[in-house]
């Protein structure tokens, strides 16, 4: 289908991206995952990255991710699906029962609730703490001085692993210019590794920034547009499940 070989020219592309951002940057390529961000796109779309080689997932919204995972459900191997959207209260029995990792907790009322729901045959669930790492121009995440503290609830569940941090600094116009934002949420995140050793995820960097990102020590960058094209429209309100196909 063409469709298809147009997702495997962006799949190529964004892969040379990544070596020489990581050649740039002097690091092992090996050291930095791709996460492919499937919000609105459709199954089949997902279906044919799985089908090149892409195993990681991650969706914002809980009806449609589930959706897309049941009509996915006999792809071998299974992919890793990643929570990275803003969580409501009432959405966290279906994450904690159907996702690998979650990378937007902010609070300690989500990593309690994502706690007691995780079914114990699953094993632990990897989750990052979302870090506002722009105080001042967004809302989601927590503040950086309020991070060894959550990190410490997080850390108390023996049904979570706290695997690292995530940030989507405030964009800037130029990909540089994202630098300082990046750098701050390494720093949180080295710090709190001196109290947390299983800490190795370190969650930034878009479409638009993963140089940036890769430059300032990102482990895991979270990429959509480069990698499916621009997206259509959100659904009006999670419930809405849309079919892009
Ligand atoms: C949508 C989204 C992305 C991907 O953004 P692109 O600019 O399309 O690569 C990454 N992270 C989060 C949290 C997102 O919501």
């Amino acid at each position: 289908m063409p469709e298809h070989s147009l997702i495997q020219t962006r799949y190529d592309a964004l892969r040379e991206r990544l070596a020489s951002a990581c050649a740039t940057a002097g690091r092992d390529p090996g050291e930095v995952a791709l996460l492919a961000v499937s919000k609105t796109r459709g199954a089949d779309e997902v279906a044919a990255l799985h089908a090149l080689g892409q195993r990681a997932f991650g969706e914002n919204y809980v009806d449609e991710a589930c959706a897309k995972q049941a009509a996915l459900a006999a792809l071998e191997p299974a992919p890793a699906w990643h929570f990275i959207g803003p969580i409501q209260s009432n959405k966290t029995r279906r994450i904690a029962e159907r996702f690998d990792w979650v990378h937007s907790i902010d609070r300690a009322k989500i990593a309690r609730r994502l706690a007691d729901q995780r079914p114990s045959e699953r094993g632990p669930l990897n989750v990052l703490i979302q870090v506002n790492v722009d105080a001042e121009a967004q809302k989601a995440g927590c503040r950086p001085d309020e991070l060894d503290a959550l990190a410490d609830r997080v850390a108390g569940h023996d049904a979570l692993v706290l695997r690292g941090l995530m940030a989507i600094p405030a964009p800037r116009d130029d990909a540089e210019a994202m630098r300082p934002a990046f750098a701050c949420l390494r720093e949180c995140f080295e710090a709190l590794a001196r109290h947390h050793p299983r800490l190795d995820t370190l969650s930034m960097g878009m479409s638009d920034d993963l140089e940036a990102a890769i430059a300032e020590g990102a482990t895991l960058v979270r990429v959509g547009t480069a990698l499916f094209g621009p997206r259509p429209p959100r659904p009006a309100a999670d419930g809405a499940v849309e079919s892009t196909s």
